[in-house]
Parts: C-alpha cells; sequence; structure tokens
C-alpha cells in the first residue's frame, strides 16, 4: 500500500459539509455537479440525502433549501446564479483551489497575463479562469498550444491546475521561461496530489511490478497517477471499487502497488489489499 491514503484535506472537508448540511438542515440539500470524482463517494452522500442540482426543478426551491459548493470549485457567474436561487450556499470548494482562485484574481489585477497549465473541461480550471480580470487567462494543456500564444502578452505568471503530473509542468514551465525569460512560475500543485505522484515513483524503486490505481474514472489526480505509473514503465489497472479488481490478470504478478486517489476512501484501498492478500492462499 503507497505511503499515503484515503481522502486529501479538500474532500475530506467537502464531504463533511455534505453530511452536517444533510443532518442540519430541513429542507433539500443540492450540490452543483459532482461533490468530488468518485463514484463510490458520490453514492455515499446521495444515500445521506444530497441532490444533484442539474435535476432539481428551479419551480420547487423552497427558502429552506441549500446548496453546496464542490470541492473543485465554482466559476463566479455560478455563483451569482446560486445566491439568487438559494438562501443558503455553503461553500464546499477546497481551501487550496481557493488560494489559487485568489491568486489569478490578484495578479490579474495587477495586469499580468495568467497561463494556466490544465485541463480547460476540468471544473476546477473553469473556476479559475472566472476569477481572472479582464480575460487575462490562457488555458494550455499541451506544447501546441503554446506556439499560438499571441505577443505582447507583458508580465506573465505560470500557474498548474492543483492535480496535474508535476514532472510534467517542470518541463512545460521550463519551456515557458526560454520563450519568456521574465515569465514568473508558481507552482500551484497540491501537497496531497505531490505527494501520491511521489509515492508512485517510490513504488518503481521498490521493485513493484505492477500498480492497483483506485479511483474515479473521472477524477483528474487519480488519471495522473496512472499515466505517470504507465510512463516509468509499471503495468496499471485503474479501477473503481475492490469489486473491479481484475483478480485473473493480478495473479500473475508477484509484487503489486495499491495506491488510492485524493478523492478515495482509504477503506477501498484496505480492502483491496485485503484481496490481494488472499491471493497468495
Ligand atoms: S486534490 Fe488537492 S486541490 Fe483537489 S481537493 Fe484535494 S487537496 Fe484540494
Amino acid at each position: 500500500m503507497a505511503s499515503v491514503s484515503g481522502f486529501c484535506g479538500g474532500v475530506k472537508r467537502a464531504l463533511g459539509l455534505a453530511y452536517d448540511a444533510c443532518r442540519q438542515c430541513t429542507g433539500r440539500v443540492y450540490v452543483a455537479g459532482e461533490l468530488v470524482h468518485n463514484k463510490e463517494a458520490m453514492e455515499n452522500v446521495k444515500a445521506a440525502g444530497v441532490k444533484l442540482f442539474r435535476n432539481c426543478n428551479l419551480e420547487k426551491i423552497t427558502p429552506h433549501d441549500v446548496l453546496l459548493i464542490r470541492a473543485h470549485g465554482c466559476p463566479r457567474e455560478q455563483w451569482a446564479k446560486f445566491r439568487k436561487l438559494f438562501n443558503t450556499v455553503i461553500d464546499g470548494t477546497c481551501p487550496h483551489v481557493v488560494g489559487i482562485s485568489k491568486m489569478v484574481e490578484c495578479e490579474s489585477g495587477k495586469g499580468k497575463t495568467i497561463l494556466l497549465i490544465g485541463d480547460k473541461s476540468h471544473p476546477e480550471v473553469q473556476t479559475l479562469v472566472s476569477f481572472a480580470k479582464d480575460d487575462k487567462v490562457y488555458i494550455i494543456g499541451s506544447e501546441a498550444e503554446l506556439d499560438l500564444l499571441k505577443n505582447g502578452l507583458g508580465q506573465i505568471l505560470v500557474i498548474a491546475q492543483s492535480t496535474i503530473d508535476e514532472s510534467f509542468f517542470k518541463s512545460f514551465a521550463s519551456k515557458i521561461s526560454k520563450l519568456y525569460p521574465h515569465a514568473e512560475i508558481k507552482n500551484t500543485i497540491c501537497v496531497s496530489s505531490r505527494r501520491r505522484q511521489q509515492a508512485i515513483l517510490n513504488f518503481k524503486k521498490e521493485g513493484i511490478e505492477a500498480v492497483v490505481v483506485a479511483g474515479g474514472i473521472h477524477s483528474n489526480n487519480t488519471r495522473t497517477l496512472a499515466q505517470i505509473a504507465r510512463k516509468i514503465g509499471l503495468t496499471v489497472f485503474h479501477v473503481e471499487t475492490a469489486s473491479d479488481l481484475p483478480i485473473q490478470k493480478l495473479k500473475t504478478f508477484q509484487v503489486i502497488g495499491v495506491i488510492g486517489g485524493t478523492s478515495t476512501d482509504e477503506k477501498t484501498t484496505k480492502q483491496m489489499i485485503v484481496d490481494l492478500l488472499a491471493l497468495e492462499n
């Protein structure tokens, strides 16, 4: 089992707010999108009473209903919409994402151009972009997109989506530095993501042959862990739950590592270890 496991601080906080709201709220508790990108965690909060906002009948919202913003945050214009619809909006945005949002707002406000390395379809990236003043932000997902940038960007600040591959960010940032020598680089990948990425690299050093990456198929940090493991030559099985483990294939390996994404419950990874140890008998 990887040295780091269980929910990260941001996910733990968002789930805690959801369960508290279900206990304390006399109306319905809605969440704007998936609270966290994990099937099991979402099933559990839904069982506790959380409902998806996209299924909400706007005409039936009552003054007692609340809306919870998910861990990835929410674009500013949507915040305004939710505040009009609901008396209570609970901010479940991860504090790390809040910190990057403030940085984007402040630095673009000073006239800097923000180059955000990340996936433009991801809700966190959409949140961060919405905080930029005067549209002074470019999302860059590939080196080809770097070539499309116009000249005259002025002062540049380079930042990262919080869950991307750190080695990708560093090599990308060094290319940007060559093109724009005065660009300021801030590694905004969160500690939880970085620790897990390091744990994958340690697996390789420890002689592990195959890795089970446990977590949501749509979870960016979990997909990143799987990509890093493939990149360094490990065989990867990305599964969501213990019952998805491909037992017959795993039987062909002697040394297997298990790691969970930041939105994967430690119980899930522990169950996987139990199931894998049972193969030895
Ligand atoms: S992965 Fe990082 S940024 Fe995302 S919720 Fe967890 S701590 Fe926050």
